[in-house]
């Protein structure tokens, strides 16, 4: 089976928000669709090992926020790359709580969501999930999986259904220095050794140091 097929799949960019009790949390999702629009659902595949899971499962709602082209990239960074267990990822990004549920602002908009059933795999749950409330904060242009891995040069955590496509474009890429954590490319035009100390990964905030060369 030749497996780049899939890497012909067009997904979004997307931030989940639900409920750890009182406090707000979520992660990054590409794998969501619309499923119906009468009513409206959705569906969502989410990694089994992901904190967020655990939260949407009991909490039995979660948000969506539509990422934009201008989104920053450390939103991705705090919100993908990282593990709610161990830290406030909303203590990190600019959010508002809308119905009980922290939504991005610097996104092209959101949707609230119940979640009405789910379907098990292997490592992820398929949630579906009714929307009842949503809407455009301005028009932006949504960000695409390909203008995030394009043009943000962005990789995606090893929980996400389209993992192991992107470790193969990766392998061909023509880049010098690699982020550890989150996979980001170095291809800018002042060469590596020469950004100041201080400089760090754009997307989840390494350091410098933390930069690997690319054999
Ligand atoms: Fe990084």
């Amino acid at each position: 089976m030749n497996k780049n097929v899939l890497r012909k799949l067009s997904y979004g960019v997307h931030a989940v928000g639900t409920m750890d009790g009182e406090r707000p949390t979520g992660c990054i999702a590409n794998s969501v669709m619309q499923i119906t629009s009468s009513p409206m659902t959705v569906a969502v595949s989410m990694n089994h090992d992901n904190y967020t899971h655990s939260c949407m499962e009991k909490s039995g709602k979660f948000s969506i926020s539509i990422l934009s082209e201008n989104t920053a990239p450390s939103v991705i960074g705090t919100l993908g790359f990282q593990s709610g267990r161990d830290k406030n990822k909303f203590d990190e990004v600019a959010y508002e709580m809308i119905d009980g549920l922290p939504v991005i602002t610097d996104s092209c908009g959101y949707f609230l969501c119940k979640i009405i059933g789910k379907m098990e795999t292997t490592t992820h749950t398929v949630f579906l999930a009714e929307i009842v409330e949503g809407d455009v904060f301005e028009e932006k242009k949504e960000m695409t999986y390909a203008y995030y891995h394009q043009v943000v040069k962005g990789s995606s955590p090893k929980n996400a259904p389209t993992y192991i496509e992107e470790k193969k474009e990766e392998q061909t890429a023509k880049v010098t220095y690699v982020c550890p954590i989150c996979g980001y490319e170095y291809t800018g035009e002042v060469p590596f050794e020469e950004l100041p100390e201080d400089w760090v990964c754009p997307i989840c905030l390494q350091p410098k140091s933390e930069f690997r060369k690319k054999e």
